[in-house]
């Protein structure tokens, strides 16, 4: 299928990309990897009347340490992300998060501020970004103000991006020494997609107890959330006698998608099953 008419715009500048999509309103619509526009554009899901494409920006392209914090351009692709020196020594979970995209093609193509914009509920990194509370930065000719991971996610597809904002940056605090981490997934055989995807941080104490634990799940609901249930039931317990009971709350108040691929009840028992598995991998490499 073709797209319905549209004109293509290319930004030189967040600054430039930020005036066009005020001066298009609801008809304005960013360009980034295109790895999800562009498929809903050809099903006629999508229909902007403007597109404005932000993939010659450099500003927002780069990965960056300041004050302590990783900093990941809204245009850094998959690929970078897996592949970057700094994200495998300071977010190890985010880079394998990353390594589980879709496949080289999309992981060349699809970048962080897309997939977290778009925010399909089986996308990968909602579940990473949760997990390691990372702080979104949204731009508009406003001004820009920073959303915490937990609150950026607000429905199906719905984050706190307005229309005429850009996603700019994802920033990361440091993850304490010592903390285990896990990304796994069950993948949807086509796509890759997760049917259900689990991320979890653990930090021991001396004792080998549970000090912090972090869990994000994706693909169950409509959207993206934070364990937190799973990870209060592990706070404070050792992993080898506590794991099984604590991952049984995964599915826990969430509304369970069902679709041609699995049932509400398959993924529930998938969450459970995955979110057991991520806390058992990251316990193990945790140090105490
Ligand atoms: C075959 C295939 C397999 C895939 N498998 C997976 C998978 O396993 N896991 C996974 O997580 N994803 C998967 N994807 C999705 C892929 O990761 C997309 O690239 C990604 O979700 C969107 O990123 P993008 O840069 O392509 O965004 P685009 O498609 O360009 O944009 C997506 C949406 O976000 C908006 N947008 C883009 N950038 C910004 C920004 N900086 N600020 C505000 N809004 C913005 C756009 O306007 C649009 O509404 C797959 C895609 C394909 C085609």
């Amino acid at each position: 299928m073709f797209p319905a008419s549209f004109e293509y715009h290319r930004a030189a500048s967040v600054k430039e990309a930020l005036a066009m999509l005020q001066q298009f309103g609801e008809e304005g619509k960013i360009l980034a990897g295109g790895h999800s526009l562009i498929p809903l554009m050809k099903l006629r899901l999508a229909q902007p009347g403007h597109l404005v494409d932000i993939g010659g920006i450099r500003e927002l392209a780069s990965i960056r340490e300041e004050g302590g914090r990783v900093v990941i351009g809204g245009l850094v692709t998959h690929r970078a992300v897996e592949a970057s020196a700094v994200v495998q020594a300071k977010l190890a979970m985010l880079s394998e998060c990353a390594s589980l995209i879709g496949d080289v093609q999309v992981r060349n193509r699809g970048t962080i501020g897309g997939s977290l914009a778009h925010a399909d509920p089986a996308a990968d990194y909602p579940a990473a970004v949760l997990a390691l509370e990372a702080e979104i930065k949204i731009e508009a000719t406003a001004g820009s103000r920073a959303v915490k991971a937990d609150e950026f996610f607000l429905d199906l597809m719905t984050t706190a991006v307005m229309p005429g904002e850009l996603l700019t940056e994802v920033a990361f605090a440091p993850v304490p020494a010592g903390t285990g981490f896990s990304y796994l997934k069950h993948r949807q055989p086509a796509s890759g997609f997760a049917m259900v995807g689990v991320a979890a941080l653990v930090k021991l104490d001396k004792q080998g107890n549970c000090d912090r634990v972090r869990v994000g799940i994706t693909g169950l609901g409509p959207k993206a959330f934070r364990a937190k249930a799973v990870e209060g039931a592990l706070q404070g317990k050792a992993p080898a006698q506590a794991t099984g009971a604590a991952a049984a709350h995964a599915a826990e108040g969430i509304d369970a998608l069902s679709d041609l691929h699995a049932s509400a009840e398959f993924r529930a028992e998938l969450a459970r099953v995955y979110t057991r598995r991520a806390l058992e991998t990251a316990a193990a490499r945790a140090q105490a």
